[in-house]
């Protein structure tokens, strides 16, 4: 990346990042060994039903992070959070976490949690207590960044499970939590079974967002809409396949949140669409890009600007941190703050412009 780009100089912001994601591959081996867990997640039993068979290959331990593919993937992030133990793991996630964004210049992000899978994985964790270590190492980034939580409701769980989250997670508006997000297999568990858990979230005053058409299609795209009511679409990358429902996305204004190299390595993209932001940002839809899991697919939010800088131009770049800014849940004040952090970046006399 040449060291004036401006992936690199840009303020950043998360609008579609996973925090358990982000645990640093040497933490994460470090973790596993304190707590005596596998690289891998082995599931048995009834959690069988929500996993797949675990891979036959050895982990190299100075790259855990390397999969093949999305069925992986999940083994690997389910790993990771059963590595996650107690709550001053997770302080150490966030407070790495902050460490590694204020370096890219990250100025705000909305960051997913996922305590359904924490306490899938430690019966006796307290969900509170965990949320107040990461809340207080992520509020440790003022004033140069602020971080707030969506704890996601995870499809694999169910609908039940969805809204014991839901309820838990809407009495933790203290603790920086400002919405509810669903990530999980959207094939096997869709938007229709999460209605009620969304609709508790929006009369609670939460902020409804899901991911949908990373690996289900068009339909679950505008399930996330009309079922779900989501505000904005975690990639949303197949709605590429219906005309209509990107008519629509661009009609209602719905943010995608789309993360290039999630995509590629999980083998959601579509063939005929290699860089869905450019067809998406054609058709009039608002395009956000983020990093999902930055470190377990080993990349940064950085790297994804710079990506996108590289194939779609520097302007273009630009125009979706606006629209991050734009479509993130920050108040009127503080999205003020973020453009008046950009404007001034604009101005810089070295800018290279496209
Ligand atoms: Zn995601």
């Amino acid at each position: 990346m040449p060291s004036n780009s401006l992936a690199r100089r840009i303020p950043k912001i998360h609008l579609h990042c996973h925090l358990e994601g982000s645990l640093r591959a040497a933490t994460f081996v470090e973790l596993a060994d304190k707590h005596g867990v596998p690289l891998r997640y082995h599931p048995e039993g009834a959690a069988a039903a929500a996993f797949v068979d675990e891979p036959a290959e050895p982990v190299d331990r100075s790259a855990p992070y390397r999969f093949k593919d999305f069925e992986e993937f999940l083994l690997i992030f389910a790993a990771v959070s059963r590595s996650l133990h107690e709550p001053e793991d997770y302080a150490r996630l966030a407070r790495e976490f902050v460490e590694d964004s204020l370096a890219q210049g990250v100025i705000y992000g909305e960051l997913f949690v996922s305590p359904s899978v924490w306490t899938f994985f430690n019966r006796e964790l307290d969900v509170r207590t965990t949320m107040e270590a990461i809340a207080g190492e992520l509020r440790a980034a003022k004033p140069h960044a602020t971080f707030k939580l969506l704890p996601d409701l995870t499809r694999n769980f169910g609908a039940q499970s969805a809204m014991d989250t839901a309820r838990q997670v809407a009495a933790m508006t203290d603790l920086d939590v400002i919405g509810v997000s669903l990530g999980g297999d959207e094939g096997r568990f869709p938007a229709t079974l999460f209605a009620d858990a969304f609709a508790f979230a929006r009369a609670q005053g939460l902020h409804c967002v899901a991911h949908a058409g990373e690996a289900d299609g068009p339909a679950s795209v505008r399930d996330a809409l009309e079922v779900l009511g989501a505000e904005r679409i975690g990639h949303g990358i197949h709605a590429l396949q219906d005309p209509s429902t990107v008519e629509l996305l661009a009609a209602r204004g719905v943010a995608l949140e789309i993360c290039p190299t999630s995509n590629s390595l999980t083998g959601s993209q579509l063939r005929d669409h290699p860089h869905p932001y450019l067809d998406f940002d054609r058709a009039g839809c608002v395009v956000t890009i983020d990093a999902d899991d930055p470190a377990i697919f080993r990349t940064s939010i950085e790297g994804e600007y710079a990506l996108v800088e590289q194939i779609a131009g520097a302007a273009a770049l630009e125009r979706y941190v606006r629209n991050a800014i734009a479509a993130s849940f920050a108040g009127e004040q503080e999205k003020r703050t973020m453009e008046t952090a950009l404007a001034y970046l604009a101005e810089l006399p070295a800018a290279p412009r496209s």
